[in-house]
């Protein structure tokens, strides 16, 4: 064989990765640890699972496990996994390469602040380089379970910008990855805190972690598992404390921070399996950054051996925050995500998950609402989606929804449906929202002005999603949900029809002038019911797109027809006056078009011709 021995360069981004990662992460570098004992299981579990079509891949060695070792003299940490190993072409894909997109995105997540990024890095699969945080030189031999023994790989980086390979033999499948530690991190040679850390990190990999007792500070005698090594999830709940829950979601879910909530059952009937479903604390960014369709944190289990991450069968988009397990009794072993999409089996644990998640949901905003809060705060919006992709669970889904309202004061202070209802004023039938592009801007809605003197509460809403997703809503406890620029306003309902004739009819002549005046820029004016203090704002008709919603879709490149507004005036307002009374054409123009400009601007609005709105304006305030 010819070439068998030969250098590459690391792919440019994996050289950035390997640089912030060695430098960034400095401050967590025990993560090294956990990120090659998780390669190294799940490795064992790939294993696991070829060889229910290939038993002879076991051949022999049918107890799969991790072994740590250290050498003091030589400076040395092993890990020793008889797993799958990999072929010469996965070492260049898995470990050279960006093949796999995490690297990409990993770099534009990234932070800069230690804590937030160290979690990332386990999320976006790029855990191998982590043991540079450590090591000056690493030395990784594997070879594939289905490879003879010629065909074994080495691998070695300093880590820098190249890695060489060569191909030797190697009598035993699975991979052996030598960290060289830089020598101030000698601390790592100690069999004492190897061991504190797997029990920290790893202790629930669900395959035994073997390490020696330590003599002389030197590895000594048989190799014995240190981990629990037992899927925590199989285990009796009254035999798991607090912190077995927190520990396995950290190990398994690549994350330093407690999950919010989780919950564990075991379902037995005519399919039997078992869920443990976490709440996380903060956005996982994997789950979230990769959108609707990419979900990572459900692993689907069948009778303890391990399937598939991210079976996005098993939950909603609107739930794709939860991490966890599935395992399931009686799915096949073989299942295939294409199984997976048209099963009876599937579509009633998927049920399951959803009801197990709600339920945990409502607990929590029962029993902790600052912990519901922070839900909020991060998923929020996620399960926002919820109301339009889940109408049998609408209702559920609606009333665990948070917004913030005129009587709450701040963008957090959130009130729910619930709470809206139940405080609703004597004759008022419903619930009024206003959206916005931001807190501020619903919270100084000039639409929402007439409500709030009345003492009318009134929801801001500000997120994008907000629109959407009322759209599918349309009504809490049998209470619609109104926009208050939309359609015909009535605080009142009705009860003060008899004022509102007498200020339309004084209005009229105003209203007239002004629809002269402003002729095709407005599809209507009138006089306004909503207004207190300011002199305009823009209103739509009932199933208008809110302005603010067309202005968001253009930008994002779609051809949104635009719906011209009607222009609604506050008859009592000064200005409104001074158009009234104004006789020169001229100046009477420039103050039409300046109540229209202020309308559109209150409401969040560019203007078409900003240069004009200010020579219009300065005219004006000179008297010109
Ligand atoms: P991730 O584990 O999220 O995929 P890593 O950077 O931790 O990302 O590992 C990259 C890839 O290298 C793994 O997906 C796997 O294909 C391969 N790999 C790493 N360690 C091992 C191992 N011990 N045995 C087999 N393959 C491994
Ligand atoms: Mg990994």
């Amino acid at each position: 064989m010819t070439a068998t021995a030969e250098t590459r360069r690391f792919e440019a981004e994996v050289a950035q990765v390997l640089h912030l990662v060695t430098h960034s992460l400095y401050s967590h570098k025990d993560i090294f640890l956990r990120e090659l004992i998780s390669n190294a299981s799940d490795a064992l579990d790939k294993l696991r699972f070829e060889s229910l079509a290939r038993p002879e891949l076991l051949a022999g060695d049918a107890d799969l496990h991790v072994d740590l070792s250290w050498d003091p003299d030589a400076g040395t940490l092993t890990l020793t996994d008889n797993g799958i190993g990999m072929s010469r072409e996965e070492v260049i894909d898995n470990i050279g390469t960006i093949a796999r997109s995490g690297t990409r995105r990993f770099l534009d997540a990234l932070s800069g602040d230690a804590r937030k990024d160290s979690r990332l890095i386990g999320q976006f699969g790029v855990g191998f380089y982590s043991a540079f945080i450590v090591a000056d030189k690493v030395t990784l031999t594997t070879r594939r379970a289905d490879a003879s023994e010629a065909d074994g790989v080495r691998w070695e980086s300093s880590g820098t910008g190249e890695y060489s390979l060569e191909t030797l033999a190697v009598p035993e499948r699975g991979t052996r990855i030598v960290l060289h530690l830089k020598s101030d991190e000698r601390e790592f040679l100690d069999g004492w805190k190897l061991r504190d850390l797997i029990a920290r990190y790893s202790d629930h990999v669900a395959f035994p972690i073997r390490m020696q007792a330590s003599k002389d500070g030197k590895p000594d005698g048989e190799f014995e598992a240190v981990n629990q090594a037992s899927a925590l999830w199989m285990r009796p709940k009254s035999e798991l404390t607090d912190a077995d829950y927190q520990a396995f979601y950290k190990s398994f879910g690549h994350d330093f921070n407690d999950p919010l909530a989780w919950t564990h059952n075991r379902v037995e009937g005519n399919q039997s399996y078992t869920l443990l479903l976490y709440v996380p604390g903060a956005q996982p960014f994997d789950a979230m950054l990769g959108g609707r369709d990419e979900r990572k944190g459900l692993k689907l289990y069948v009778r303890r051996v391990y399937i598939m991450d991210g079976a996005e069968q098993l939950l909603p988009p609107w739930l794709r925050f939860v991490r966890g397990v599935v395992d399931s009794d009686d799915l096949p072993l073989n299942v295939s995500r294409e199984l997976l999409q048209d099963n009876r089996l599937v579509s009633q644990i998927r049920a399951a998950c959803i009801k197990r998640v709600l339920d945990l949901l409502e607990k929590l905003a029962k029993d902790d609402p600052a912990k519901f809060a922070q839900f909020t705060r991060e998923f929020g919006n996620v399960l926002k989606e919820g109301i339009a992709d889940d109408p049998a669970n609408r209702e559920r889904i609606a009333k665990l929804l948070r917004f913030a309202s005129t009587h709450g004061d701040g963008a957090d202070k959130t009130v729910s449906l619930e709470d809206y209802v139940g405080r609703m004023q004597a004759g008022q039938d419903v619930i009024w929202y206003v959206t916005a592009d931001s807190f501020a801007a619903a919270k100084g809605s000039p639409q929402i002005e007439a409500l709030k003197a009345r003492g009318v509460e009134v929801l801001l809403m500000f997120e994008r999603i907000d629109e959407w997703m009322i759209g599918y809503l349309g009504e809490f406890a049998g209470k619609k949900l109104r926009h208050v620029a939309k359609g015909q306003f009535d605080a009142a309902g009705g009860a003060d029809a008899e004022q509102r004739r007498q200020v339309e009819e004084a209005a009229a002549g105003v209203v007239d002038k002004l629809k002269q005046s402003l002729g095709e820029r407005v599809r209507d004016v009138r006089v306004s019911h909503r207004l207190t203090d300011s002199p305009a704002c823009l209103v739509l008709d009932e199933h208008d797109m809110a302005l603010h919603m067309q202005r968001l879709l253009r930008e994002a490149g779609h051809d949104v027809p635009a719906s011209q507004p009607v222009l609604e005036v506050n008859s009592a307002h000064a200005l409104v006056r001074r158009f009234e009374g104004e006789t020169d054409p001229g100046r009477a123009a420039d103050l039409a078009v300046l109540l229209l400009d202020q309308a559109q601007l209150a409401g969040g609005g560019a203007l078409e011709d900003p240069a004009a709105f200010v020579q219009r304006l300065n005219r004006v305030i000179l008297g010109g």
